[in-house]
């Protein structure tokens, strides 16, 4: 599904990608971990051309979209997006939120979105909150308000940015369960994380980035268990 090959960004003279290949394939679920200031929110923010790049590729599907000749608004239409903290839009209710983007950018009808997000709403067991606004709902409930709206038209890949680390110790559970589920049902998601035992528990593959490079990946009971290079070995040591 995405490619990067080669990928390098710079703000000023600081590289903070610094050569990253990196390949995710259909219904993968890759965990991208690192310490604070490694370049992971950098990355997943190039992969939805909120930072342009300095040299590289980023392809999804095989083309190009840091080709500045690609459409930007029809390649964000086909990424789902969510970050940290705030995500939805407060002065919009629960379903408008959900509905936006498939109706504006993806011309649904209304009652077809709103089918679409009833259905969404109601396996996360947010249904009664359709009508409410945002700030009704608990941190956890808007996290997971805001995965439903990033898959409700339904994506190729979902970009998550630490979609926990702003959440009550309590709420992290919830939302990560919604992950799970998604990638159960075939998602294709590239995530970060610093929830080592999530990370271990559902991802098909972990990247550790230190210093804008891949320095070492492969499946989670390999990197967490044995890792070889000395900063990830730092790192586990740190987070553990
Ligand atoms: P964290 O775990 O704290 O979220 P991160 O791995 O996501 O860290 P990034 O946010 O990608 O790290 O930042 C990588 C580096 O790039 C940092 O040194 C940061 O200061 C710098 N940086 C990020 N965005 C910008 C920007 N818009 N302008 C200048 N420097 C930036
Ligand atoms: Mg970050």
């Amino acid at each position: 599904v995405l490619e990067l090959r080669g990928l390098r960004k710079s703000f000023g003279e600081h590289e903070v990608l610094r050569g990253i290949d990196l390949t995710v394939h259909r219904h993968e679920v890759i965990c991208v971990i690192g310490a604070s200031g490694s370049g992971k929110s950098t990355l997943l923010k190039t992969v939805n051309l909120l930072e342009g790049i300095d040299d590289g590729e980023v392809l999804l599907q095989g083309t190009d979209i840091a080709d500045p000749r690609t459409d930007v608004d029809a390649t964000r239409a086909r990424i789902g997006v969510v970050f940290q903290q705030f995500n939805l839009f407060p002065h919009m209710s629960v379903l408008d939120n959900v509905t936006l983007a498939s109706r504006r950018v993806h011309g649904i009808g209304r009652a077809e979105a709103e089918a679409t997000a009833k259905r969404l709403l109601d396996r996360i067991g947010l249904a009664d909150f359709a009508g409410a606004y945002p700030d009704r709902l608990s941190g956890g409930q808007q996290q997971r308000v805001a995965i439903v709206r990033a898959i409700a038209s339904d994506p190729e890949l979902l970009l998550l940015d630490e979609v926990t680390s702003a959440l009550d110790p309590m709420l992290v559970g919830e939302v990560l369960d919604l992950v799970t589920e998604l990638k159960r049902q075939g998602s294709t998601i590239l995530m970060t994380t610093h929830e080592m035992s999530f990370a271990r528990n559902v991802a098909d593959r972990i990247v550790f980035l230190h210093r804008g490079e891949v320095v070492e990946q492969g499946a989670p009971a390999d990197v967490l268990d044995r890792p070889t290079h000395p900063a990830l070995v730092e790192f586990l040591a740190r987070v553990h």
